[in-house]
């Protein structure tokens, strides 16, 4: 297949468009990245930024270019929940099988180690570049200090919009008739906490464990950091009883943290000066199509397909849309109208499929951790997987620490909740839970 070199401009240096770089100039393309941002490298900061939980399908994608190794480096393996319920001893439940674990990794560090691999390749940058518009059919954008200002105006062949959830290039794209998009913020919102190291630097909690702290309409959540410390996540509705709105004083947040979570106490100066001087976020799940417009310009990552962050795969989704555009280049070569319209199809019910995943997460979390029903279920999935491990693989895993499509894992995480409405029916079955009954009755309907 012949891949004439292009030149390329791809809005947008994070996560997504970093690697999205690395990957095409492995064609031999000319690339240019814009980020309105300064450049990361410059910034100090400690490394307790936000961290993220990379996962198979984020490994996989790094791996085809060969960094996973060298990523790898920077990133902490956590093969197990510590979970911190109320009024019990902390305990763990380990994610998978032997040698399965997610990767805890500071967003700032993996960024930019990705902008100098990038950089090393011969891609090149403009940071404090900000892109105002952009000219769809003839691949040109805009540049500026202010959208009214002057603008400095760029020709390629080729635009990719890498720039996240409020992406300027959708934003153009919207304006065209039969443009699908729906936006839905959720009524809980997140702050980052840090809980410092121990005087030695090593770690205060468990420190190849996702910490979580489940408090029925919040929680608390914590990944290790390497220098030590642990960058945790309070995720707690905006208004309400319990809510950010509710804690205004530093008085209410020392009573907050006393309360509900008491094993952090010697934290809690740390906590409370966290809570009010980082902002509260808010988090979205976006959904829109089509992702490109003819063999100009394609949307990849989250300003494609943003979701909540409770399944931890907004990065690896964004990760596997490259790997998949990686091989539909190589088979149509220079054909961009094939190629983009073949990706676009191929990952839009996938994304789909972890929005979907993702705000389950939530609503579970958020409503269904407290009732003892729920929990039944999930004990006798866990029951009937140590059985037939083979035969029932929790959504979780399939997600997770697998490579198949997310759609598959969604209809099949379906198929199994349907089989456990009807074992969750039986008569007594807070009795016979772990009985030979209910584990034939699995059996018998799997088969089906
Ligand atoms: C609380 C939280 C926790 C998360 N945890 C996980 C996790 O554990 N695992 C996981 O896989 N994912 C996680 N995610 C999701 C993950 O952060 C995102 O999916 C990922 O960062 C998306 O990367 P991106 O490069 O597409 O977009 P972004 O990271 O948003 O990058 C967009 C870039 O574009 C630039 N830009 C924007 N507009 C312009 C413009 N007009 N001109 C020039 N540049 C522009 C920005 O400056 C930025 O550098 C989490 C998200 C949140 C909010």
């Amino acid at each position: 297949m012949t891949h004439t070199p292009k030149k390329i401009a791809i809005i947008g240096s994070g996560l997504v468009g970093s690697l999205l770089a690395i990957y095409l100039k492995k064609f031999g393309h000319d690339i240019t990245v814009f980020d309105r941002r300064p450049d990361i490298r410059g910034i100090k900061f400690s490394g307790r930024s936000i961290n993220l939980a990379m996962s198979n399908r984020g490994w996989n994608a790094l791996n085809e270019v060969g960094i996973e190794n060298e990523i790898k480096k920077i990133a902490i393996p956590l093969d197990k929940r510590a979970m911190h319920l109320v009024g019990q001893e902390e305990y763990y439940q380990k994610y998978g099988k032997e040698g399965e674990a997610i990767w805890s990794i500071s967003r700032g560090v993996l960024n930019k180690k990705m902008i100098d691999l990038a950089e090393a390749k011969g891609v090149k940058f403009r940071f404090e570049e900000k892109v105002w518009d952009v000219d769809l059919p003839e691949a040109k954008l805009f540049t500026g200090e202010t959208e009214k200002g002057e603008w400095q105006e760029y020709n390629y062949d080729l635009i990719f919009g890498c720039d996240g959830a409020f992406s300027r290039v959708r934003h153009k794209m919207q304006r065209r008739s039969r443009f699908d998009y729906s936006q839905d913020f959720i009524d809980v919102g997140y702050k980052e906490l840090t809980i410092a190291p121990n005087e030695d630097g090593t770690h205060k909690l468990n420190k190849n464990s996702f910490h979580i702290w489940p408090r029925g309409k919040f929680m608390l959540i914590a990944m290790p950091n390497l220098d030590g410390s642990f960058t945790c996540t309070l995720f707690m509705p905006f208004e309400g009883e319990v809510s950010f709105e509710n804690i205004t004083t530093k008085a209410e947040a020392k009573e907050f943290f006393t309360k509900y979570f008491p094993n952090i106490m010697p934290e809690l100066e740390n906590l409370t000066e966290d809570f009010f001087n980082h902002p509260t976020s808010a988090m979205v799940t976006m959904k829109c199509f089509p992702w490109t417009y003819w063999d100009k310009v394609a949307l990849v990552g989250d300003s494609a397909h943003a979701v909540v962050p409770f399944y931890g795969q907004g990065m690896n989704a964004g990760f596997e849309d490259i790997f998949v555009l990686n091989d539909i280049i190589k088979k149509h070569g220079d054909d961009w109208k094939a190629i983009f319209r073949e990706y676009e199809v191929a990952r839009k019910e996938n994304t789909d499929a972890i929005a979907t995943l993702s705000y389950r997460n939530f609503v579970e979390m958020s409503t269904k951790t407290a009732d003892p029903k729920f929990l039944l279920q999930k004990k006798i999935e866990k029951h009937f997987a140590s059985l037939h491990p083979d035969k029932w693989i929790p959504v979780y895993s399939r997600v997770t620490f697998s490579d198949r499509p997310y759609a598959e894992a969604l209809a099949l995480g379906d198929a199994q909740e349907a089989i456990m409405k009807e074992v969750m029916q039986l008569d007594d079955i807070e009795e016979k839970w772990n009985s030979a009954q209910v584990e034939h009755m699995i059996l018998g309907m799997l088969e089906e």
